[in-house]
């Protein structure tokens, strides 16, 4: 299972890379091909020069080509949102987590009733998830234990000043707590960063928690940490409210009314 998740882990980052770079040289190459075509015209009249513009020409058109399927490998690692209960989600992965992390973690989750509906791609989800319960194996050699939370929270101005990213309002929070041997302030400050690393080299890739990030982003959402040597350390993702979620409530009360008149 770690060795996929860290494959799955490198094939986004390559697969964001390449989207990203694809992207960017398609528009070049448009600008190439563009004034090609123009130099085309300007020298019909002059065979030797036709030629070269021409043999140009074939070669930015192989290179568009060539970024085309770059950027279809790249858009197969698309999410797929879905609207998600995750408890629901959470509950159903609990066994996984533990049969991950080992017996002598104790597993611990704690569920908010009527916990708010959010949209995110459920495979990364239970990715990132997965990949925040090995780095807690991973800080707890001794054992331990550990929590996940789900909480329904209302992000105020205060909060969102230091996140630029999202806008006040309602969020699900889900956070991942370990008693383990946390982090000073300079592995803090980092753990973000792909290809950050602490771990000895074919232990980690430094990817799980810049995954972990761009998945919260790619949600809508944004992911924090705390850690305090010694003590442990909780990642919390939090993600939006979903909106469809409340039709889909109205749908039940309407339903729950009907039968008693
Ligand atoms: P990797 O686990 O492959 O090293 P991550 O991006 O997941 O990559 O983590 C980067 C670094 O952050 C780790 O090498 C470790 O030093 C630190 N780290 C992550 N999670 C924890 C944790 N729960 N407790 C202590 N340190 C952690």
């Amino acid at each position: 299972l770690e060795a996929r998740l860290m494959q799955a882990q490198k094939m986004e980052a390559i697969g964001q890379l390449t989207g990203g770079i694809a992207h960017d040289f398609n528009n070049l190459l448009g600008v190439v091909i563009g004034n090609l075509q123009l130099l085309d015209r300007s020298v019909a009249e002059t065979p030797t020069l036709a030629r070269k513009v021409h043999t140009a020409m074939r070669a930015a058109a192989r290179g568009a080509d060539l970024t085309r399927r770059l950027l279809a490998f790249a858009r197969r690692q698309i999410l797929a949102p879905a609207v998600l209960d995750l408890n629901r989600q959470l509950s159903g992965l609990s066994e996984l987590v533990q049969r991950t992390i080992g017996e002598s973690i104790e597993v611990r989750m704690i569920q908010a009733h009527d916990l708010w509906h959010t949209s995110a791609d459920p495979g990364q989800f239970e990715n990132a998830i997965l990949n925040l319960a090995i780095n807690a194996r991973d800080a707890m050699p001794q054992g331990g234990r550990l929590t996940v939370r789900t909480q329904n929270v209302t992000l105020d101005a205060k909060f969102c000043n230091d996140y630029p990213s999202i806008e006040p309002g309602d969020f699900v929070a889900i956070s991942v707590n370990d008693n383990g041997v946390g982090m000073d302030a300079e592995v803090l400050k980092r753990v973000f960063e792909p290809f950050f690393t602490t771990k000895e080299s074919g232990k980690g890739s430094g990817l799980g928690l810049a995954m972990v990030h761009s998945f919260a982003e790619q949600a809508g959402g944004i992911a924090t940490i705390e850690s305090t040597v010694g003590t442990g350390t909780t990642v919390t993702i939090y993600l939006p409210r979903s909106k469809e979620e409340q039709s889909e409530r109205e749908d039940t009360i309407v339903t729950r009314v009907a039968p008693g008149g």
